[in-house]
């Protein structure tokens, strides 16, 4: 039936990419992968109010982002540039007595609903323009029909989903929907079916909210003629309160976390895991998934979003990153910070040393920062912190200037400087390193201080250094 595996992914362009759909999207791909068949974008333009040029855009970037490589790259489907194609199959429908031209007003089809439920019926259509029902009644005048697909009236649609197993739907549910609107344009599940069929799509994959629709699409299906996919359907997410994820509750753009300052691998990972499971592996490559990947393996029941385990991975996936990346990263949200990437600091150097503590790409920014802040050395707060030992502190500090002089300027060497002042003057490291890393650096909290200084380089280090110690003996003269 099919001669290849082929998946495909089918936003709706609405102006983000919204995390379910990245989801869906990196289990068609993992299915893709697994069975070396493809995995393909189609565009579903067809709300024209909507659909773009940028929101197609963010569409494609956040593919790219999330390195989810499609296979019709070269020729990408757009919906709206298949409307002859959809007439096409329409007319054929009709040619076979599958589908018919209903000329019913929306206020006679309000009418119509409005009486079912008055007697206590569920709203639905009821064939009022199947042919057998209107013989010789006149086609009205200045309306332009809508065609509506024959459902089958009795039996059963049956399909063995993918991931929830065997489901049925009785037809006698279904009505007569319509698949081509007056302008033209065609409804969702019949532009679904014939670009899948037309795309030879072997796993139709997508989320739960359109297992509704299913039997109707399966419907049309066979009444135009086309083998039937494996359909599988996801739970959807849920935000950490446990309701469906939305603005409301949660990030659900994943452009956003990029904003944010998530790798995409670590969001890539966490959403092949949210609703997933390869025994207790948490943290995979795209290779593993795809290797691993099963629809059955896939959970019936919805996924909780979790900021920290996202966190989490991403914290890994930084820890693994190679500096070269970080700070290509990093690079534009220092600037966006206002820091001056020109004031001689080694970038390479400071992420090296910063990366392994923070989570997101932001974090090793705001850390790297400490770096960029030109605070003017300020010694006033010194006094709380270092009790009645503020004059000792000034001659230490004396000391680690005038000996600082003459040590080479490395990690090592300002290791053994710092040992060599507290040895002599017989003090604890805090009476040293809390007035080093306030004056030098205008931050109380530092890594490691030898490496802070190395990086700041001996001429900023003594500079600053001299000019709190004056500026500290002034305060400390006043008082
Ligand atoms: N455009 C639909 C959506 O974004 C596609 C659903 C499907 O995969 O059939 O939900």
């Amino acid at each position: 039936m099919f001669t290849k595996v082929r998946t495909r992914i089918a936003p709706s362009p609405t102006g983000m990419m919204h995390l379910g759909t990245a989801r869906t999207a990196i289990y068609c791909w993992a299915v893709a992968r697994h069975f070396g068949g493809e995995f393909l974008l189609r565009i579903e333009d067809t709300d024209q109010e909507r659909s773009t040029a940028e929101a197609t855009q963010v569409i494609l970037d956040a593919m790219k982002w999330l390195n989810l490589d499609y296979d019709n790259k070269d020729n990408l489907v757009y919906q709206m540039q298949r409307l002859d194609r959809y007439k096409q199959v329409a007319q054929d429908l009709i040619d076979k007595g599958l589908a018919y031209r209903c000329y019913a007003t929306k206020e006679e089809l309000d009418e119509m609903r409005e009486e079912q439920k008055r007697r206590g019926e569920k709203p639905r259509y009821d064939g009022r323009w199947r042919p057998e029902n209107c013989v010789g009644e006149p086609i009205p005048e200045g309306i332009t029909p809508v065609i509506r697909f024959r459902n089958p009236d009795d039996g059963v649609v049956t399909w063995n989903d993918g991931v929830y197993g065997p489901i049925s739907i009785a037809n006698h549910e279904l009505d007569d929907l319509v698949i081509m609107r007056g302008d033209g344009i065609p409804t969702y599940n019949f532009a679904v079916v014939v670009d899948d069929w037309d795309m030879q799509i072997s796993h139709v994959v997508r989320g739960a909210d359109h297992i509704n629709n299913t039997p109707r699409q399966i419907n049309i299906y066979k009444a135009i003629g086309a083998p039937l996919p494996t359909f599988a359907h996801l739970p959807l997410i849920h935000g950490e309160d446990g309701q469906k994820l939305s603005k409301r509750n949660g990030t659900v753009s994943v452009l956003l976390y990029e904003e944010l300052g998530f790798l995409p691998e670590a969001l890539f990972n966490y959403l092949a895991r949210l609703g997933w499971a390869h025994g207790n592996d948490e943290k995979f490559s795209r290779e593993q998934l795809a290797k691993w990947f099963k629809l059955e393996d896939c959970s019936r029941s919805s996924a909780r979003f979790n900021m920290d385990k996202l966190r989490w991975l991403n914290h890994e996936y930084i820890k693994e990153a190679t500096v070269e990346r970080l700070v290509n990263l990093v690079r534009p949200r220092l600037t966006r910070r206002g820091a001056d990437l020109n004031n001689g600091m080694d970038l390479n150097h400071i992420v090296a040393l910063i990366k392994d503590r923070e989570s997101t790409l932001e974090e090793l920014a705001d850390g790297a920062m400490l770096f960029y802040n030109n605070e003017p050395v300020d010694p006033s707060g010194l006094g709380a912190q270092l009790k009645a030992n503020e004059a000792k502190s000034v001659e230490v500090l004396e000391l680690f200037l005038r000996k600082a002089g003459d040590t080479p300027w490395d990690k090592e060497n300002i290791y053994g400087l710092i040992k060599a002042v507290l040895q002599e003057m017989n003090v604890k490291m805090p009476l040293l390193a809390i007035p080093l890393r306030v004056l030098v650096t205008g931050a109380e909290k530092t890594p490691s201080i030898d490496s802070t200084l190395e990086i700041f380089g001996k001429e900023r280090v003594m500079q600053r250094l001299a000019e709190g110690i004056s500026k500290w003996k002034e305060l400390l003269a006043g008082k």
